[in-house]
């Protein structure tokens, strides 16, 4: 027995305004009511005017999935009545969407797969009810702010396999910026269509999921569904066509209606729009403007920078990092330790979204470390500093205090002085007791507070101890 599952994820696009009205798009945290105006509110007797920047970014996405750019799509009303939506009926394309097929690939539990993807529509959002208390407030900010519709085929074969999928869609939008694509603040909403396959037979019937809040979420709410169509099954019930929520605080799904109680929408075509045409120039000049793609900037990593899977996953994950890697890699010359060094010593201390040191500082430090000029653990301590307290990478790594001991002069009166002010260890290791070395290196090094190369100092006391001992006795 398999699992079939297919995703309609709605993507809160990155315009400044609404789809159809000038209203600032960026309602999060803002007084509620105070970004509407007649046409958002649903007010009698005004007219929509789709939101071009809304156009290009769908298109934008649709070229990336390979999806087929539509060159006349439409919009229709899909009726409903809610307190959230004053029009009674939400714009969306159902009949001709913007752009058909498509697929996007994942690393997956069982090696690369792929999702087919069914369309890409344009829609508009609904407001929002804030439940206080015995009483229901109505905030209309949400109100028609842009939305991309994605929806998949069931192609996905386990819960597992779809929080990666979101997690790699996610990232393909935010690279493009098509979306911040932050699913704790709803610009990312992710509902599924779950059916269990028998061996050899037809996918059984579905269920749809909605609520869920993350990608944690999306592979919690599926395997729990999964599980709960296993359990029909096998009491030999059938599995009966119904949408759930996911509760995530009690960790199971909640039947939220069945298919007696499904909506009859109405669609019918938008009269107030009219079709949208979308030339092939416009798709010409799009796919010339469309940046590398994660996939393939991966492949250039690895065989350019030589770069591991894994490590470039690291650095992809975010586009501001992988950003911020290449400019690195530009600023120090040297990929291997800018992946190392982002990876291992700044990605901890990376809590944002913006890097916490300039690209040029970071990039001077790992060349300075690189050069011998900087010890590493100095250069990490630089580097903690820098983030810590806001001070200038550049600057540190310049000042004289840091700077290790280098030049063959400093280090071997370094090494002269150790031997004086440790007789005792240096006689040790004449007569024979080569673990001293050890000792001297560590006072060394402590005395100019681990600014010396310890290999270099190393192989210098052993020269003057080597010379300086007395003549095997005979
Ligand atoms: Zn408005
Ligand atoms: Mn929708």
């Amino acid at each position: 027995m398999d699992v079939a599952i297919g995703l309609e994820i709605h993507v809160q696009l990155a315009t400044k305004s609404k789809l159809f009205c000038g209203c600032s798009a960026e309602y999060f945290g803002a007084a509620p009511n105070s970004l509407t105006c007649p046409v958002c509110l649903g007010l009698p007797g005004t007219l929509p005017v789709l939101n071009r920047r809304a156009v290009e970014l769908t298109l934008r996405l649709a070229l990336a999935l390979g999806s087929e750019v539509q060159p006349i799509s439409s919009f229709d009303r899909k009726s409903y009545f809610y307190p959230d939506l004053p029009k009674g009926y939400q714009i969306t394309q159902k009949q001709r969407p913007l752009a058909l097929g498509g697929a996007l690939s994942f690393p997956g539990e069982a090696g690369e797969e792929t999702v087919c993807v069914g369309e890409l529509h344009l829609e508009e959002d609904a407001g929002k009810l804030i439940h206080a208390g015995d009483r229901t407030l109505v905030d209309l900010n949400r109100s028609g702010i842009a939305l991309l519709e994605i929806v998949t085929e069931p192609d996905l074969r386990s819960p597992h396999d779809a929080r990666v999928f979101v997690q790699t869609l996610r990232m393909l939008l935010r690279h493009l910026k098509v979306s911040s694509g932050e699913m704790d603040k709803g610009a990312l909403r992710c509902d599924a269509n779950v059916s269990l396959v028998p061996d050899g037979g037809p996918p059984g019937c579905k269920t749809e999921i909605k609520n869920m809040n993350s990608t944690r979420a999306v592979e919690r709410a599926l395997a729990a569904e999964a599980e709960r169509q296993w359990d029909v099954l096998s009491r030999g019930q059938p599995v009966e066509h119904a949408t759930y929520g996911w509760d995530e605080a009690r960790g199971t799904v909640v039947l939220q209606r069945t298919k007696e109680e499904a909506a009859n929408y109405r669609h019918f075509p938008e009269p107030d729009l009219p079709p949208l045409e979308i030339s092939s120039e416009l798709v010409r000049l799009m796919q010339g403007e469309l940046p590398e793609l994660p996939q393939a900037r991966l492949e250039r990593w690895n065989r350019e920078l030589g770069l591991s899977g894994k490590e470039g996953q690291a650095l992809i994950a975010e586009p501001e990092r992988g950003e911020y890697f290449e400019e690195v890699v530009a600023a120090c010359d040297s990929p291997r330790e800018a992946a190392n060094w982002l990876l291992t010593e700044l990605l901890p201390l990376w809590t944002g979204i913006k890097p916490p040191v300039p690209a040029a500082g970071l990039g001077t430090l790992i060349r300075a470390v690189n050069d011998g000029v900087l010890s590493r653990t100095t250069g990490k301590s630089l580097l903690e500093q820098a983030v810590t307290t806001g001070a200038d990478l550049e600057q540190l790594v310049g000042s004289e205090e840091v700077r290790q001991l280098s030049d063959t002069a400093s280090l071997t009166k370094l090494a002269q002085e150790t031997i004086s002010s440790h007789p005792q260890a240096a006689a040790d290791y004449r007569s024979g007791r080569t673990q001293a070395l050890g000792f001297l290196v560590g006072q060394a090094m402590r005395k100019v507070q681990g600014r010396a190369d310890a290999a270099r100092l190393r192989k210098l006391l052993a020269r003057l101890l080597d010379e300086g001992a007395d003549p095997p006795a005979t």
